[in-house]
C-alpha cells in the first residue's frame, strides 16, 4: 500500500484537506495545494504530526508557471507524481439571466482549466512511470442540473464529459481517469456558505437522502482513496457518485 506521490488541489479546506489526509493514510507523499501558504502548510504539519509526509504548496491552479513550479517542488521534495486529486472549485447561484463575461470566466477558469492546467503539470511523471490515478471531482449537480447554478453546474458538467474523454486516450499508457460528484457533503466551507441558498431547510434534505444523513468530506475521501489505489485499476473514465443514494446514475 501507498508509496506514491499525490498532488491534492484545493486541499487547505473541506474535501480537499480529508482527501489529503486519506492519501497520507494509505502512505503516499501529498502536495497540498490550495491559495494560501499558511493554510497549505497547516495541513502539511497536521499529516506529517500524524507520521505521513507532506509539503504546502501555494498556487492557483489557474496560473500555469505556478502548477509547474509546484509540481516541480513536489517532485524534487518526493519524486514522480502520480496520483493527482482535480478538487479544488468554486460555486456561484447567479440566475442565468445575471451571469456576467466576468463570473462565467471566473467559475470555467478555475472549475474547468484549472483541471485542464494541473492535469497537464503531471502528465509527464505519470507518463514516464506508466502508471497514473486522476480523480476529479465533479458535483451531482452535474447529473440532475440545479436552480440558480447554471454556470457552476455546466462547468462541473465539463468535468464528467473530460473524465470520458481523457480515460480514453489515457488508459492504453497504464492512467486511469475518474470523477466523483459529491451530493450534499455539509463539512465544508463551501457547503456552509450556500446553505441559505439551498431550495429546502436541512431537516427536508435528510428526508430527501436514501440513507438519511448528509455526507461528510471523509465520505468523499473514501471513494477517492480507492480511485487513487492499486485495486482500482480496471476503473477508468467513471463516475462514482457518493450522495447517499439521493442521485443515482
Ligand atoms: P471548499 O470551498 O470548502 O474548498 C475548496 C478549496 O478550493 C478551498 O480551500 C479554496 O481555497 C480552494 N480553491 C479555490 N479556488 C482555487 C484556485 N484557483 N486554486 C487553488 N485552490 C483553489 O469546497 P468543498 O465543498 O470542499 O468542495 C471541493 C470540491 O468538491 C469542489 O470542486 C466542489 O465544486 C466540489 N463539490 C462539493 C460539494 C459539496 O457538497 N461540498 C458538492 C458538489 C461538488
Amino acid at each position: 500500500m501507498g508509496g506514491r506521490v499525490a498532488l491534492v488541489t484545493g486541499a487547505a479546506a473541506g474535501i480537499g484537506r480529508a482527501c489529503a489526509m486519506r492519501l497520507a493514510e494509505e502512505g503516499h507523499a501529498i502536495g497540498i495545494l490550495d491559495l494560501d501558504q499558511a493554510a497549505v502548510d497547516k495541513v502539511a504539519e497536521e499529516i506529517k504530526a500524524a507520521g505521513g509526509r507532506a509539503i504546502g504548496l501555494s498556487a492557483s491552479v489557474t496560473d500555469r508557471a505556478a502548477i509547474k513550479a509546484a509540481v516541480d517542488t513536489l517532485r524534487a521534495e518526493f519524486g514522480p507524481v502520480t496520483i493527482v486529486v482535480n478538487n479544488a472549485g468554486v460555486t456561484d447561484f447567479t440566475p442565468f439571466e445575471e451571469v456576467t463575461d466576468e463570473l462565467f470566466d471566473k467559475v470555467y477558469s478555475v472549475n474547468v482549466k484549472g483541471v485542464f492546467i494541473v492535469t497537464q503539470a503531471v502528465l509527464p511523471d505519470m507518463k514516464a512511470e506508466k502508471w497514473g490515478r486522476i480523480v476529479n471531482l465533479s458535483s451531482s449537480s452535474a447529473q440532475t442540473g440545479a436552480v440558480r447554478m447554471p454556470t457552476y453546474s455546466s462547468s462541473k458538467g465539463a468535468i464528467v464529459t473530460f473524465t470520458r474523454s481523457l480515460a480514453q486516450e489515457l488508459g492504453p499508457l497504464g492512467i486511469t481517469v475518474n470523477n466523483i460528484p459529491p451530493g450534499s457533503i455539509m463539512d465544508t466551507v463551501m457547503s456552509q456558505a450556500s446553505i441559505s441558498k439551498m431550495p429546502m431547510g436541512m431537516d427536508e434534505l435528510v428526508q430527501t437522502i436514501p440513507v438519511r444523513r448528509v455526507g461528510q468530506a471523509r465520505d468523499i475521501a473514501n471513494a477517492c482513496a480507492f480511485l487513487a489505489s492499486e485495486a482500482s485499476g480496471y476503473v477508468t473514465g467513471q463516475t462514482l457518485g457518493v450522495n447517499g443514494g439521493r442521485v443515482v446514475s
